[in-house]
C-alpha cells in the first residue's frame, strides 16, 4: 500500500551542542519520506525553488520515493534556522525564509489521489484541509501541526482534527492546544476534538498514543551521542505511517508502528541533517528493533 505525504521540503541551518550544518536537506516530507521508504512505496508532494541541488531529489529516488508531485518554482527554497539547547531537547527557531513555501497550495496529482494513507505534515491547517479534499477515499490519515497553527488557525485546526485518523504533534503543543499539562489529560481533551488516536511526542523523553479504549507509552530508543535531532518527529510520524501503510491500523498493529517509529527516528538523530539515512539499510533498523523489545519488555508477575 502507499503512502501520500505532502509537506516541506527546505534547506536547513542548524547549530548544535556537538557542531552546525549549513543549509542541508531537510523538511518534514523529505524526513517523513526517508524514513517510511524503509516500510512501503512513498509519494511526496512539495515545492522547491530553483536552488533545490539535483543530488537532494537522486538521494530521495534512490529510497525509491516518487517524486513526480515535486513542483519546482521560480523563486527560492524554504529555509529554515535552529539551535538545539545544551540538552538537546530545547531548540529556538533563528530564522524562518517560507520562499517558494508561501502560499503553496498542493495541487495532488491525478495518480497520487487514490491513496489510502495520508500524512499532512506542518503546513496551515486550511492547505493540509485543500489537500485532503482531494484525496478520493482515504483510509487512514494521520496530520501533523506546530505552535503558530494553534495560535493563529485554531478553528481551522478545529474543522480538520475530526477529519484525521491519527493527531500527531509535541508535548508543547498538546498543552497549548488544550491547556493540560499532564499529558493523559492532554491527549483525552485532544480525542475529544475529533481524531480516533492522538500521538503526543516527548523528544528525548519517548510518546504517548492514545485513542478512548487504550493509552500506550514507549520511550526514546536510548543513544550514547546524538548529533542533531532535526526531523525526528517527522521520521517517527513516517515509520509509523509506513508501518502502519503496510501492516493495518488497529490498535495493536499501532503500538508495532510506535515502536518502528521510535526505533526510525533514533537513527535520525545520529546524523546531521538526513545523514542517519544514507547509508541506513532496514535489516539496521530491525536490528534496533530486537534491541528495543528486549529492552523495554516486562513479564507479567503470576501470583
Ligand atoms: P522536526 O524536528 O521533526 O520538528 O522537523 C524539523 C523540520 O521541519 C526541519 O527540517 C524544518 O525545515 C521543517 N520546518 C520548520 N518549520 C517549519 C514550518 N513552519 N513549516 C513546515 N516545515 C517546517
Amino acid at each position: 500500500m502507499s503512502l501520500l505525504v505532502v509537506g516541506s521540503i527546505a534547506l536547513d541551518t542548524v547549530e548544535t551542542p556537538t557542531g552546525r550544518a549549513d543549509e542541508a536537506l531537510g523538511g518534514s516530507a523529505v524526513y517523513f519520506s526517508l524514513a517510511a521508504s524503509y516500510f512501503t512505496d512513498v509519494m511526496m508532494v512539495g515545492a522547491v525553488g530553483h536552488d533545490f541541488p539535483p543530488e537532494h531529489k537522486d538521494l530521495l529516488e534512490s529510497r525509491g520515493i516518487d517524486t513526480s508531485g515535486l513542483v519546482h518554482l521560480d523563486g527560492k527554497t524554504f529555509r529554515w534556522t535552529g539551535r538545539y539547547a545544551e540538552n538537546m531537547n530545547d531548540r529556538e527557531t533563528l530564522d524562518v525564509q517560507l520562499n517558494v513555501f508561501d502560499g503553496f497550495r498542493p495541487d495532488i496529482p491525478e495518480a497520487f489521489r487514490g491513496a489510502k494513507h495520508v500524512f499532512l505534515a506542518n503546513a496551515s491547517p486550511e492547505i493540509q484541509m485543500h489537500v485532503l479534499e482531494q484525496i478520493e477515499s482515504p483510509e487512514f490519515v494521520a496530520s501533523d501541526t506546530m505552535n503558530i497553527y494553534i495560535e493563529n488557525e485554531l478553528d481551522a485546526l478545529k474543522r480538520l482534527m475530526p477529519r484525521v485518523h491519527c493527531f500527531v504533534l509535541n508535548d508543547e503543543e498538546a498543552v497549548m492546544l488544550t491547556g493540560e499539562r499532564s499529558i493523559v489529560s492532554a491527549a483525552r481533551a485532544i480525542l475529544d476534538m475529533g481524531p480516533a488516536t492522538t500521538i503526543i511526542k516527548k523528544g528525548a523523553h519517548g510518546s504517548v498514543m492514545a485513542s478512548q479504549e487504550d493509552v500506550f507509552l514507549l520511550p526514546a530508543y536510548p543513544l550514547a551521542r546524538e548529533i542533531d535531532p532535526t526531523g525526528a518527529g517527522d521520521s517517527f510520524a513516517g515509520a509509523f505511517c509506513g508501518t502502519v501503510a503496510k501492516s493495518g491500523a488497529e490498535f495493536a498493529g499501532l503500538r508495532r508502528a510506535m515502536a518502528y517509529a521510535t526505533v526510525t527516528a533514533s537513527f535520525c538523530v545520529e546524523g546531521f541533517s538526513v545523514d542517519g539515512f544514507r547509508e541506513l539499510r532496514r535489516a539496521d533498523i530491525d536490528e534496533r528493533y530486537e534491541d528495543f523489545m528486549r529492552m523495554t519488555h516486562v513479564e507479567r508477575v503470576i501470583g
